[in-house]
């Protein structure tokens, strides 16, 4: 079992300088009981080693973005010959219009972009885009589903469903969070029921099309097609946060993925999207875009503004290039579906032996672990499972190397790094931690 001295000496350090000791708050422990987080010095490939030199399998991916494994040679090589060429000018570049170029061809719905830092910055300004377009001032989200920390959106991003916003933050004034109306996922009843109460108010209807935030969880047959017809009979427009989805399953987002696993997901196409994650090769990023006469809205052809003094930087979009054409690689999706199958079945298997309750929600190569018997397709499913359960499981595996997400609610995501080995390695040690449990 993996003993870490030096993370906990630098969280007592960090606890004294930087604000609950990280950076983000996913990344304290507060949700598996506490204590000292594991200090990463450094990555490579499917692994990470801590400050310790204790070595793990890394199945955070850093929350998404790492999908082709740590300091990847093609993304390193492009990151440093930006580097090397200036990070930053302030004016437009060539490679934006590559960049630009190359997620458009992914992502037909995409008439035009803009690049920003974040997911957040990149969900914040569609719904800034989709009020000035419609002239309305509210938005219905769908509960459990996360955009961001921008005031608007940290409504029933964490909590339980409710109908009229309630913030999940403090410092998000009630008058904002009552331009946000909360619906079940995977209920388009709930949805026409708001629109029908809050119709003519609606500028726009926001959803993880594939839900990254409280598991992984499909839409079911006919919801997002039931969603974009309310929205339209509505006049309000249908905003696809893709941060999590694009680039994830398949080479585009989930609104152009058409696998078995999601028959009728690309019969539709939102007006606006969000992108972030992968699109950055591991460096900050976001992007939106979306129809043409609606993205024309921004400045500086338009009304609604949108800035950014390190949009766009030449080595984030340097990255994001490499990233999208290391992700072309034919057969890399497949080999990410066939590892999770693996390890989805190696740990449904392992959990029936030890008798423990476990759903396991499997998208492609990403894949959630419930402790319940119950399915799990919305947020009151995700959240009646047992937390402390996941907890000890998430110890146990930690102590044996393996990394998962510190939430009962993230994706275990697989990279084009990890190997049959590490699977094996990873079921085996399940059963382990299953067994003490
Ligand atoms: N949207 C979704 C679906 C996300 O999962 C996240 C981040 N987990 C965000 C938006 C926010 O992205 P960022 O952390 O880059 O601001």
């Amino acid at each position: 079992s993996i003993t870490k001295p030096r993370s906990e000496v630098l969280y007592k350090e960090a606890l004294q300088h930087i604000v609950g000791g990280v950076n983000s708050p996913s990344r304290s422990f507060k949700a598996v009981g506490g204590g000292a987080p594991v200090f990463m010095k450094r990555g490579k490939g499917a692994y990470f080693w801590d400050e310790d030199g204790n070595r793990y399998i890394d199945y955070l991916a850093a929350y998404g973005p790492i999908i082709l494994g740590h300091a990847h040679p093609k993304v390193t090589a492009a990151i440093c010959h930006a580097a090397e060429n200036g990070t930053l000018f302030g004016t437009p570049t060539e490679l934006e219009i590559e960049f630009a170029q190359l997620i458009k061809a992914a992502i037909p719905s995409l008439d035009k972009v803009r690049f920003v830092n974040s997911g957040t910055e990149a969900v914040m300004t569609t719904i800034r885009v989709a009020r000035a377009y419609t002239g309305r001032n509210k938005i219905i989200k769908f509960a459990g589903c996360y955009h961001g920390h921008s005031d608007l959106v940290l409504v029933a991003a964490g909590s339980g469903p409710s109908t009229l916003g309630i913030p999940d933050s403090a410092g998000v004034p009630s008058s904002i969070a009552s331009e946000v109306i909360t619906v079940p996922y995977n209920s388009v009843e709930a949805l026409e029921a708001a629109l029908d109460r809050w119709g003519n108010e609606i500028a726009a209807v926001m959803v993880e099309p594939i839900v990254g935030n409280f598991g992984m969880v499909m839409p079911k047959p006919g919801f997002l097609e039931g969603l974009c017809a309310a929205a339209r009979r509505n006049g309000s427009l249908v905003i696809y946060d893709e941060v999590i989805t694009a680039f994830r399953f398949h080479y585009g987002a989930a609104q152009t993925f058409d696998g078995l696993e999601a028959p009728s997901l690309a019969a539709i196409e939102p007006d606006l999207t969000a992108l972030g994650k992968i699109i950055g090769g591991g460096l900050p990023i976001g992007a939106y875009g979306g129809r043409k006469d609606i993205m024309e809205q921004v400045a500086p052809l338009g009304p609604a503004y949108q800035a950014g003094t390190m949009a766009g930087n030449p080595a984030s979009i340097s990255a994001g290039i490499a990233c999208l054409q290391a992700l072309q690689e034919p057969g890399l999706y497949d080999r990410l579906n066939k590892l999770a199958a693996g390890l989805e079945a190696g740990l449904a298997a392992a959990a029936r032996e030890h008798g423990i309750a476990l759903t396991i929600n499997r998208i492609r190569g990403s894949l959630s672990t419930h402790f319940c018997s119950h399915p799990v397709s919305d947020y009151e499913e995700a959240q009646d499972t047992d937390g402390e359960q996941f907890a000890r499981f998430f110890r146990l595996m930690l102590d044996q190397g393996i990394c998962l997400a510190p939430s009962k609610y993230e994706a275990w995501f697989m990279t084009s790094a990890h190997t049959d080995d590490d699977i094996a390695a990873t079921i085996a040690a399940a059963e382990r931690a299953f067994a003490v449990m």
